[in-house]
């Protein structure tokens, strides 16, 4: 399984998870990780323990073929939703969306800045905000948010096209680091993409056809107990009929791998508007916080959003 995938480059690697995570994830003993090290799976020795990045053992999970890893369970379970009707996915969802912020190399009191939801351009609306406040270390946003779908399918032939295009050209989705996928020029030249890399490059090529268009993240809801973190972007693009259309490659493609029957949720990605995503405020490659205490490390976002009934 070590050569169907593409493992982490050692800048944008973290080998932070100690082989007994690794066996969980890949349902193996140690006999089957020492195959996979000498097959070129990267490791890190700490306190004597070898030591793996999560996106290597949940790609080599996710292409095993074996159906019994935990990215197979996540992602089949995940994504079983794109195989039923699309009715579901257009109608009025409220979420109960809470995030944590967490300053890991906190230096002091300061204000924080959080990529709000932004789902009114889009029908939705947003109640009982709970801001983070200046703080040390760690804060929370809540709110109530509320989502709608919209069947909007593009309708320009120019930009149908460059999505088709990108869309057989055969990329292989992986899980990989955020930091990396900033770097969507890299992630194409090893014949991989995600969510936020596909986002960036389909912008750019919407952007050099003339066309106003901005890779956007966002939070993928439905994603049960934050077993998966899975980053969610996509592309706004203003349509040939003056409206901002969002085309959600990476979901497509995902759908598309992981489900023979997903043909209308893959036609709903390239242009329409549905439930289970909260746009957000932040564009493609940047963060979704910052803490203003002047520590260089990254703020820590955890998301956990449920459904409300
Ligand atoms: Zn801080």
């Amino acid at each position: 399984m070590a050569d169907s995938i593409e493992f982490v480059p050692a800048e944008y690697s973290s080998r932070t998870q100690p082989e007994s995570t690794a066996w969980e994830i890949l349902r193996c003993d140690p006999r089957g990780i020492d195959t996979l090290v000498a097959a070129g799976l990267p490791f890190e020795y700490r306190s004597g323990m070898r030591h793996f990045d999560v996106n290597d053992l949940y790609n080599l999970g996710m292409y095993s073929g074996r159906s019994n890893t935990q990215p197979e369970l996540a992602f089949r379970m995940l994504f079983r939703f794109a195989g039923r009707s699309v009715d579901d996915l257009l109608h009025e969802k409220r979420w109960d969306f809470r995030v944590q912020l967490e300053c890991v190399g906190c230096e002091g009191v300061a204000p924080w800045r959080f990529e709000a939801p932004d789902v009114v351009r889009f029908g939705g609306r947003v109640a009982g905000v709970v801001a983070p406040r200046a703080s040390e270390g760690t804060a929370g946003y809540e709110a109530t948010v509320t989502t709608a779908g919209a069947r909007t399918p593009l309708v320009s032939a120019e930009l149908r096209r460059l999505t088709r295009d990108y869309l057989e050209a055969g990329y292989r989705w992986q899980m990989i680091p955020v930091a990396m996928q900033a770097d969507y020029q890299l992630v194409h030249a090893l014949g991989v993409t995600s969510c936020i890399a596909a986002s960036l490059s389909l912008a750019e090529r919407f952007r050099a056809a003339g066309y106003r268009a901005e890779a956007k993240r966002g939070w993928f809801c439905g994603v049960l107990g934050g077993a998966l973190d899975l980053p969610h972007a996509c592309v706004e693009v203003e349509d040939d009929d003056g409206v901002i259309k969002t085309v959600d490659i990476a979901k497509a493609q995902l759908a598309a791998r992981l489900s023979p029957n997903t043909g209308d949720f893959r036609e709903l990605c390239v242009g329409s508007i549905y439930n289970k995503v909260i746009p957000s405020t932040a564009s493609g490659n940047a963060s979704f916080a910052t803490h203003e205490c002047g520590s260089r490390l990254p703020v820590h976002v955890r998301a956990d959003i449920r459904s409300v009934r």
